[in-house]
């Protein structure tokens, strides 16, 4: 069937399997010269098709067990974060790294290794896992973890589904008291205020900033600010009555059609980034987690708006020594073009993880979505050479059209992943539409 990832962008035909369990997943990498693993397919790209052999896990959705005086869950790699939020929440239990949307797997968290709005003080989701079950690439099944294969724990971290099929993760939930956040939002008039503002933020749990991409000259890189933490019993507002777990549940509304791809012009681009900086409410404020964390998942299959022809994000990491400068480049390169994103995220990384092929490390990292038009293809090609002259890498989780050289230059330690592989899976049956285009 014809699949893609969230950008809708490329489209490939692949066989898809749908495992309930581990013995269907054993069979599957028996049967299949080569295969892949796919979760909620949130990722934007090519990273989770496969042609021949697509394995989607989301039917292993089990928790197997959890302890309520530690926060440890163990459950099946399709669990969404969604699920476990609705199971764990009211409890008092958060994921410690959750990304923009919760409709991810705990096996795609893990897979691409993702960051949060606190990957400066908390790190990546692959730092707060304990073991993970991988079914090898000869049907074995074997559990990895600080002690147990460390060198597989470290390698499937980030790996993008190249080192196997995860089955199952034990991993550490966060204690909350409320499921409310206690939010702080400034604007900022340029770039080296925007800066100034995550930096100074940089002791609150979580931050991030969306910049306006497309505004020029003296205003280029003005943004707003979010800083966050978690509502404590405290911080109630009285008409919660107490209760520390009653957010209603915010109804999500879908986008019915690919709209025309015309609708999404310069113009309309630079109108919606104007307003959506100036009606930005400054100041405290409590709102839901959801409203903090996923604003995007209010509407569903949003990704249609970019039009049939799908859209890819662009996202890199830049080094702390350098990325004041390479974000003026950047950031002047795409509002000379006028094709930018609605969506412009900045947010500041802490250290690096350890999966060679983590994404984050010390810096700022810049997300950007463009419509897939071999214009913008064009454009992409010119903001990846300004990443790569500056030292910085892009994020595997989110690229459709990177080229081999970028990825070696941004991931130096490429040969300590291919070793791992070479000593697991030395026929490279587990391979993507992605790892076969970066040549990984
Ligand atoms: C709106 C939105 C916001 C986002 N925000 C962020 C963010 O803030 N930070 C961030 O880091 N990412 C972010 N992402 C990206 C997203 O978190 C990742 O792409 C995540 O991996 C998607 O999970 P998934 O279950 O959909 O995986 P898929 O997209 O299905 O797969 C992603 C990769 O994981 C592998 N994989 C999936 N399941 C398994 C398994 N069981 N075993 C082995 N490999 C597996 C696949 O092979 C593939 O390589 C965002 C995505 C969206 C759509």
């Amino acid at each position: 069937m014809m699949l893609s990832g969230w950008g809708n962008y490329p489209r490939v035909d692949c066989a898809v399997l749908r495992p309930r369990d581990t013995e269907q997943v054993t069979d599957a990498i028996g049967a299949r010269p080569t295969l892949i693993a796919r979760g909620a397919g949130r990722s934007y790209g090519d990273a989770a098709l496969n042609r021949a052999a697509t394995v989607v896990v989301t039917r292993l959705n089990r928790i197997a067990s959890f302890d309520p005086s530690s926060g440890v869950v163990t459950c099946e790699a399709g669990t969404t974060l969604d699920e476990l939020i609705e199971v764990f929440l009211p409890r008092g239990w958060f994921p410690w790294v959750t990304p923009g949307t919760r409709f991810v797997t705990v096996g795609g968290a893990i897979a691409s290794d993702v960051h949060g709005k606190n990957h400066h003080l908390d790190g990546t989701f692959g730092r707060h896992v304990i073991s993970i079950d991988l079914a090898l690439a000869d049907g074995s099944v074997v559990r990895c973890s600080d002690n147990e294969n460390p060198d597989l724990f470290a390698a499937t971290q980030g790996g993008m589904g190249l080192t196997g099929v995860i089955l199952r993760a034990t991993f550490r939930l966060r204690p909350v008291e409320t499921d409310l956040v206690v939010q702080h939002t400034t604007r900022t008039q340029d770039l080296s205020q925007t800066l100034q503002a995550l930096e100074d933020a940089s002791e609150a749990t979580y931050s991030v900033a969306w910049v306006d991409c497309l505004a020029r000259g003296p205003a280029l890189g003005r943004g707003v600010v979010y800083r966050g933490e978690h509502a404590t019993l405290g911080d109630l507002p009285p008409d919660r009555g107490g209760r520390p777990y009653g957010t209603a549940s915010i109804r999500s509304r879908t986008v019915p059609v690919s709209p025309p791809s015309f609708a999404l012009n310069r113009y309309s681009m630079g109108a919606l980034n104007a307003v959506y900086y100036r009606r930005a409410k400054t100041g405290r404020a409590l709102v839901s987690y959801q409203t903090f964390f996923y604003p995007l998942d209010a509407l569903l299959r949003w990704n249609r708006i970019y039009g049939r022809q799908g859209f890819v994000q662009h996202q890199c990491v830049l080094p702390l020594a350098s990325c004041a400068e390479a974000l003026r480049e950047l950031l002047t390169m795409i509002a000379a073009r006028g094709t930018g994103s609605f969506l412009a995220v900045l947010k500041l990384c802490g250290e690096e993880a350890r999966g060679p092929l983590s994404f984050p490390f010390r810096g700022y990292t810049l997300a950007l979505d463009f419509q897939a038009t071999a214009g913008n293809f064009s454009l992409l090609t010119e903001l990846d050479d300004v990443v790569a002259a500056h030292g910085g890498r892009l994020y595997l989780a989110k690229d459709a059209r990177g080229g081999a050289g970028l990825l070696r230059d941004g991931y130096p330690r490429l040969d300590e992943f291919s070793r791992t592989r070479d000593r697991y899976d030395p026929r490279r049956r587990f391979r993507s539409v992605q790892s076969e285009r970066l040549g990984l």
